[in-house]
């Protein structure tokens, strides 16, 4: 009766935990994916990832692309 138990026990048990395996190896990922932000002034060279620079309060935010070490 063991393995019944286990049936209706334990898969519940079992799927928590792979999912909260799967939030934990995703967390890292999304980290290194985001990262610092990667838009910058022209203008001012403010660094964030707003669409419009909050000095100039114009579109002119740009893409940065950083070297990765
Ligand atoms: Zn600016």
């Amino acid at each position: 009766m063991v393995w019944l138990w286990n049936r209706i026990f334990g898969e519940p048990r079992r799927i928590e935990i792979e999912e909260r395996d799967e939030k934990q190896t995703r967390v890292p990922l999304r980290a290194t994916e985001t990262g610092p932000p990667d838009l910058m002034c022209r203008v001012c060279r403010y660094e964030g990832p707003e669409r419009y620079c909050p000095t100039c309060l114009a579109d002119t935010m740009k893409e940065v692309r950083r070297k990765r070490p």
